[in-house]
């Protein structure tokens, strides 16, 4: 799948952003959505970095581009961007999903992501821990406070991971090691993964039944999801919350059911 520098890209009708992007399976999932919708519309990965968001997206706009998903690292800068965030956009400073025509901008993260853990059976209020303090962090740590898990959050910069539970308002416990005891569900959403890396996760003190779940997706087990397997633990990556929040944004976006299996098929 090709990816483009914002001030090249050729004229199509959504995108997803970011730095990095060429690891996106979206292009290829919201194409086989549309396949399946029987609609012509185009979806392509463009690659804009941090600082370059609003003037990439005032040109966007003016290419005729309907509406973005944002990834690394830009989902903070999406939720300052928009006009009219929705309420938990507001609160979580956090949004994936922006609508162009409007200046509206929803969080599907936080929803896609509720929607893997309930075939998983880790309900609340098990205790979550959760890894990172960005974009996709903040949005977790908001949802799943919402509906009753424990949060336990760890960042590598500490003073992030404070300001995301003193900005959301949450009771989240703040870690000073990425501690997974009594956690029935261990969260990376960090990027490391996208680097190769992981963070330092201390694996014996994890329950043996607890759940590693990775935000990231790729073919082969990233080194967080290694390490947790090794360490005899289930283990899941962000394919399924591909699918699911994809799924919310083309709602959003067409005001259609998503064809979810068709979307499935296609990053299997
Ligand atoms: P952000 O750039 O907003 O945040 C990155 C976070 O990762 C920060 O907390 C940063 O820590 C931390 N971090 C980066 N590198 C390392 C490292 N080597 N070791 C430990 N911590 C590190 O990213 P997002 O929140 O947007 O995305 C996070 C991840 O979630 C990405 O891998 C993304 O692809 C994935 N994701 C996947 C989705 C899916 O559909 N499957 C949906 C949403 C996210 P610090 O503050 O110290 O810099």
């Amino acid at each position: 799948m090709s990816v483009y520098e914002w001030r090249s890209a050729p004229r199509a009708d959504f995108a997803v952003l970011g730095d990095p992007i060429a690891h996106s399976l979206s292009p290829k999932m919201h194409q086989a959505a549309y396949k399946a919708l029987g609609i012509a519309k185009t979806y392509l990965a463009i690659r804009v970095p941090q600082s370059e968001l609003s003037e990439a997206l005032e040109h966007l706009s003016f290419l005729g581009y309907r509406g973005v998903n944002l990834t690394v690292p830009l989902k903070g800068a999406g939720a300052a961007w928009a006009v009219t965030p929705d309420e938990f956009v507001r609160r979580c400073g956090s949004a994936n999903t922006l609508s162009l025509d409007t200046g509206n901008a929803i969080n599907t993260d936080a929803l896609g992501f509720l929607d893997t853990l309930r075939p998983l059976g880790v309900k609340p209020p098990s205790t979550v821990l959760l890894l990172g303090a960005g974009g996709s962090a903040r949005a977790l740590a908001l949802a799943l406070d919402d509906v009753g898990y424990r949060v336990r959050v760890f960042n590598r910069t500490r003073e992030r991971a404070e300001a995301l539970v003193s900005s959301l308002g949450i009771e989240a416990e703040i870690a000073s090691e990425p501690d997974p005891t009594g956690a029935a569900l261990i969260v990376n959403a960090t990027s490391a993964s996208l680097h190769g890396e992981a963070p330092a996760v201390i694996w014996q003190r994890a329950e043996k039944r607890a759940l590693a779940y990775d935000l990231a997706y790729g073919p082969e087990l990233s080194p967080f999801l290694l390490q947790a397997a090794l360490a005899g633990m289930k283990v899941v990556n962000g394919l399924e919350l591909l699918v699911m929040q994809g799924a919310r944004s083309i709602s959003w976006w067409l005001d259609c059911q998503a064809p979810i299996e068709a979307m499935r098929e296609a990053v299997r």
